[in-house]
């Protein structure tokens, strides 16, 4: 036995390293099992009156579940019982409970921690992270649970800048009512909204369309609305739509990446058209412009002297009309276009652009050229502001993640509850506190605030059709039943 010393504690205990707690003793069993004993060096205080007590009633030995400390061992606590010193309390004794383990927990708050944060950061089934700690799959589930209770209000906060992006989390899924009516295609899509100066994700809404983001936006306080000076979305009518709407006072700016790979697709484009028109056929690898398709598309500015060279003879070869050149010029021109410093410089190089689609037009650059200039209030405000949906779709990744590792539980339930996990982590993601669109609600409303807005943006009656069929038919089949 340990003797605890004043000042520096035991060696055993600094090793162990759990928060209130001493080592009393550590042996290994006839089995070889580690047997770590500890004690609450928490001031006993008792849970009605406040009272610390000074004596010991009885002891107790406690199994805790515990995080594996230089491999798994069994974790005893000396667990006291104290009667109260306070004569008027109705409690005439307590058991002790300390933040690491509180009132009939048995396992550490670290190793609920640990267990979320593998699933959440990591991105590892709960499955597996149960194992991996040696517990079952409900305690690791329990303390994902336990992260998506406490979704702070998002209404407490004030963003000053929002990104707002979409993404399908999963593949195409077909639903019908019943056996006699025609299933329905829907597209799992996902919209997360995010404060671009925190990075912390302030909701989730279903869908794509300018419905779910605007009844997100009406659900916020008029000054938490008003309070938002800059908006980042991808170039999406529906998202402006729903700012316009909600936010008419907000700047809006346009995401550079997602202007920079409408770029790109319009060379890509471009490429494959002058093929089938040159060739009658798609390119093959004697191309010379299909076998550098994915250098037409590189940065040229990250181009080494080879890759220069390689694409100078794409488009001496391979490119007689010219027309594969000026679609990389175009490209090339909106890059620096969104580079440039003050919206002069942007002006002039808009000017740029529009010579070069001027002498060299192509279907695909005229394309360019509308969408960039249909877009150009945002592109200003993305030039000022230099507010783009970086973050948000770090934020989409990772909530993707989550949902695909929840991938052994086929409900909407269950993905919801690991995503919310996962926006409630602040300290596990470095992504800071989240909220569900729902703001602070219990889990159960949540799964329901989840089914109706799944089933409103899949077009199907609420309360009818599961989130998941129980046989997703194949395509043949589905289109079959339509009929
Ligand atoms: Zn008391």
């Amino acid at each position: 036995m340990i003797e605890p010393t004043t000042g520096q504690p035991c060696p055993a205990t600094v090793i162990f390293n759990l928060p209130e707690y001493r080592v009393l003793s550590a042996v290994v069993s006839a089995l070889g099992v580690r047997r770590i004993t500890l004690e609450s060096t928490a001031v006993p205080g008792c849970p009605a009156c406040g009272v610390v007590s000074e004596r010991v009633k009885d002891r107790g030995l406690q199994r805790l579940r515990d995080i594996p400390v230089a491999g798994a061992a069994e974790v005893l606590w000396r667990k006291r019982r104290w009667f109260c010193n306070e004569p008027a309390c109705p409690r005439g004794s307590f058991t002790e409970a300390t933040d690491e383990v509180p009132r009939r927990a048995r396992s550490t708050r670290r190793l609920l921690h640990a267990l979320a944060a593998a699933v959440v950061v990591a991105g590892r089934a709960a499955a597996e992270a149960a194992r991996a700690h040696g517990v079952s799959w409900w305690l690791a589930q329990s303390a994902l649970d336990a992260a998506a209770a406490t979704l702070p209000d998002v209404d407490d906060l004030a963003p000053k800048r929002l990104g707002i992006d979409e993404h399908r989390y999963r593949s195409v899924r077909w639903f019908r009512e019943d056996e006699s009516s025609p299933w329905v295609r829907i597209e799992p899509w996902m919209t997360t909204i995010v404060d671009l100066d925190t990075g912390q994700v302030l909701g989730v809404v279903e869908g794509r369309d300018s419905e779910g983001v605007g009844e997100w936006l009406f659900a916020r306080p008029l000054p938490w609305r008003l309070g938002v000076e800059t908006v980042a979305i991808d170039p999406s009518a529906a998202f402006r739509k729903a700012l316009r709407m909600w936010l008419p006072r907000t700047a809006v700016s346009v995401d550079a990446f997602h202007l920079v790979s409408l770029a790109n697709q319009a060379v890509t484009e471009a490429r494959q058209r002058l093929s089938h028109e040159l060739r009658g056929r798609r390119g093959r690898t004697i191309d010379p412009g299909w076998a550098n398709r994915r250098l037409l598309l590189r940065a040229a500015e990250t181009l080494s002297d080879r890759a220069r060279t390689r694409l100078r003879e794409v488009f001496a070869t391979d490119d007689p009309t010219g027309q594969l050149q000026a679609a990389w010029e175009a490209k090339e021109q909106l890059r620096t276009l969104l580079r440039s410093g003050s919206l002069e410089d942007a002006g002039d190089h808009l000017r740029i652009l529009e010579r070069l689609v001027e002498t060299a037009p192509t279907p695909e650059t005229k394309r360019l050229l509308r969408t960039v200039k249909k877009w150009w209030n945002e592109i200003e405000v993305l030039i000022t502001t230099g507010a783009t949906t970086a973050k948000v779709e770090a934020n989409n990744t990772a909530i993707k993640n989550i949902k695909r590792t929840g991938r052994g539980f086929r409900t909407a339930a269950r993905e919801y509850y690991d995503t919310a996990a996962f926006a409630a982590q602040p300290g596990l993601t470095g992504l800071g506190r989240a909220a569900s669109h729902e703001g602070r609600r219990p889990l159960a409303s949540l799964i329901c605030a989840l089914h109706t807005c799944s089933t409103r943006s899949g077009g199907v009656v609420p309360g009818r059709t599961p989130w998941v069929p129980e046989r997703t038919p194949s395509r043949w089949t589905a289109q079959r039943s339509a009929m």
